[in-house]
Parts: structure tokens; C-alpha cells; sequence
């Protein structure tokens, strides 16, 4: 079967059924979070104030001769929309709908020009998510099966949320919490965060796994100082503390400080960023953002790189979405999944969920639906063309 047409579109989100009151407003509406812009200090740490962020969610759309059709979710506003327009689309329109590893090379092959990251990997990425929904929905059967799956029962996940008391209360056992502090910040910024880290873990007890998440926040000099300070709190893993661009500084750091796990790679994208993380022995965890990184295709091949070199593969924010639940389900070295919670307090999940056919966490586990495709269930009556709002 053909491809018809692949379009970036809009996506009608159902609004969040909260007829629950909140007992509070959620840690993700005013903990400070540093980005590496916060080396300059006009610009705020606070949530929703970062340069760049406010860009809406792109959605592509790719449907079939036959009027079936998918649906991926990617990111980052009109430059991926543009991508997805004017570079995929004429690639790939008039192909063989079922044929995802043809397409992924062909893509790739056409995007290196474009740096075959970024605003590429993303539009990649919606574009692959859309081809694995469709090729479920054809063939009838959840993507996880067709990767192989499943693999385990359900997935394991950790709460990534400053609100410990409410991620205990839902069930979770495993807990990851923001970093306030950019390493221009110096000895002030390291003592903030040793207390942020006692305290979380004289909430969670000992026995859980507890991470942290800098964002590219730090350098090499403050993160080895701050990690010889978090030792005694026995951090899972520490996340993300350097730009993507840092490698060799990453497996320095891993080396200097073996009592504590290197994680990264949500601003990693695609297979060759991966490997060269796993290649340089720089992580002990890989993060891919199946939305942001090529998509499930990607992830899939980094997941294999990974695995090969025991490294394991946790993708960024994966248990939120339907994408990432299909991956945890059919990825053997993946051994728990992100659930970020943001939501308020209080709130039972199953109100919060922005993508309908969704699956949530209950007691920490998460199953996703067998529905075809990523089991989503939009009409097309939700679906615009990008642009027309
Ligand atoms: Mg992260």
C-alpha cells in the first residue's frame, strides 16, 4: 500500500478532565530548573520563561491510498512543520507505507545536508511515529508486537517530580527530582543542591532509587565537586549534567566518579549520537526522546547499540506518552520507563491524560493499550493542517 500524503498537523487535545480540586499547585508550576542560558543571568530559571520553549507540538499525519492513516507526535513549532512539509513529504509520498526501515534510510540519507539533528531528527520523528501507527493499524496489531513484543508484562516506571509526598501516595518507588543550580552558581549553588538532595531522600527512604537532573547545566569542574558531596545520598543516577556536545568531558566524569551512574541523551539524536556516547564509555544509561531524536525507529537502533555494550536505554518521558510505553514493552534492555508527573496534586492520573487511549501508571506500573497502532483514539475531526489556526 502507498503513501498518499504526509503533512505536519494540528492535533485537537481533549481538555484534562480534572474534576478533581488539587490539595496544591504541582512542583512544575514554580521549581526553579536550570538550562545552560542561565549562565546569563537575565534569563529566569523559572518554568515556562526558558528562550525557545513556548514553540507548539507538532503533529504529522501520514495517510494511506486506502484513507487509513497515522498519527506521530514531534515538537518545536514551525521549522519541523516546514521540515516535514517541504523536505519529507516530497521524499516520501508515493512509497510503500509499510516499508519503515526503507523509509528511515532514505530520510536519513536525504538529511544529512540538514545536519540529520535538530529540527531533521524531529521531523524525522514525527514522521516515523506516524508510519509505525499506520503500519499497526493496517496489519491490526499494537506496535509493540510488531517490534517483537512484548517483552515483559508491564513497565516499571519512575516519577520525575519535585512532589514526593504525591508521587509515594500514587504508588511509585522510584524518583527523580530537578536541579536549581547552573555551575556559575559556584559553592552557593552546590550547597542548594546538596540540601535539595538530602531532602528528597529523607522523604523517599533509603532503598529507592533516587536521580537527579541537571539539563546541561553543569560543567565538568562543578559536577565532579558536587558529585563528591551527593555521595553519601546514593544517587541512582545523576542526568544530563553536560551539553550534548561534551562527550569526552561525560566519560571523564563517569571515570572520576564510578559510585554513581551516567545518564544522557534527550538531546542526543539519532543512532550515530548514541554510539558515540556508548563507543567513548561516557554513560552507563541512554535517554533518547523518541519525539525529538528520529523516533521509534531511532531508539530502536540505539537500544541495540546500547545493549550490545550492556548499557541500558530509559527514554526521556517515555511512560507519557503511547510512544514510549510501545518501546518499553518491546525493548529488552530497558528496564524501567519516565513517567513525568507535572500534574497537581491530588488529581488521580486517569484525569490528566492529554492523548486519548492513553494508559497511566497505577501502583508504578504502566501497560499500554493493545489497540492497534499506538492505540490513540483521535477522529479526524481532531486533525488540522498545520497552519490553520
Ligand atoms: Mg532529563
Amino acid at each position: 500500500m502507498k503513501i498518499k500524503s504526509v503533512k505536519a498537523v494540528i492535533v485537537k487535545l481533549p481538555e484534562a478532565a480534572s474534576k478533581t480540586r488539587p490539595t496544591r499547585l504541582s512542583w512544575n508550576k514554580s521549581a526553579k530548573r536550570a538550562m545552560p542560558v542561565n549562565i546569563y543571568p537575565e534569563y529566569s530559571n523559572l518554568p515556562g520563561e526558558m528562550p525557545g520553549g513556548g514553540l507548539k507540538t507538532v503533529w504529522v499525519q501520514v495517510t494511506a491510498e486506502d484513507g487509513t492513516w497515522g498519527l506521530g507526535k514531534c515538537a518545536f513549532g514551525d521549522p519541523t512543520a516546514a521540515f516535514v512539509n517541504t523536505v519529507i513529504a516530497p521524499i516520501i509520498e508515493g512509497q510503500n507505507c509499510l516499508a519503515i526501515e526503507y523509509l528511515n534510510d532514505l530520510t536519513l540519507r536525504v538529511s544529512h545536508r540538514f545536519g540529520s539533528s535538530g529540527t531533521a531528527s524531529t521531523a524525522m520523528a514525527g514522521v516515523d511515529l506516524a508510519l509505525w501507527d499506520l503500519k499497526g493499524k493496517i496489519l491490526n496489531q499494537p506496535v509493540y508486537s510488531l517490534l517483537g513484543g512484548p517483552v515483559r508484562d508491564s513497565i516499571t516506571c519512575y516519577a520525575t517530580s519535585d512532589d514526593l509526598d504525591w508521587s509515594q501516595e500514587l504508588g511509585f518507588t522510584k524518583f527523580k527530582i530537578t536541579n536549581p543550580s547552573h555551575y556559575s552558581d559556584g559553592d552557593t549553588g552546590i550547597r542548594t543542591v546538596v540540601e535539595h538532595v538530602a531532602k528528597a531522600r529523607s522523604l523517599v527512604g533509603d532503598g529507592r532509587d533516587l536521580m537527579i537532573n541537571p539539563v546541561m547545566s553543569f560543567n565538568v569542574e562543578f559536577a565532579l565537586r558536587l558529585l563528591e558531596q551527593l555521595r553519601p545520598y546514593n544517587l541512582r543516577w545523576f542526568e544530563e549534567p553536560l551539553v550534548p556536545t561534551n562527550t569526552e568531558g561525560l566519560a571523564h566524569l563517569r571515570r572520576a566518579a564510578p559510585w554513581v551512574a551516567i545518564a544522557t541523551g534527550e538531546d542526543h539524536h539519532g543512532r550515530h549520537a548514541f554510539l558515540d556516547l556508548v563507543e567513548k564509555r561516557a554513560v552507563d544509561i541512554i535517554q533518547p526522546d523518541l519525539s525529538w531524536g528520529g523516533g521509534l525507529t531511532e531508539a530502536m537502533k540505539a537500544h541495540a547499540i546500547a545493549e550490545m555494550c550492556g548499557i541500558a536505554t530509559i527514554p526521556h518521558g517515555g511512560a507519557n506518552d503511547p510512544f514510549g510505553q510501545h518501546f518499553a514493552m518491546a525493548a529488552t534492555e530497558s528496564p524501567m520507563a519516565e513517567y513525568w508527573l507535572g500534574t497537581d496534586p491530588g488529581v488521580p492520573l486517569e484525569e490528566t491524560v492529554r492523548i486519548p487511549g492513553t494508559a497511566v501508571p497505577v501502583e508504578g506500573q504502566v501497560k499500554p493499550s493493545p489497540e492497534p497502532g499506538f492505540g490513540m483514539q483521535f477522529e479526524s475531526g481532531d486533525i488540522a493542517d498545520w497552519g490553520s489556526n
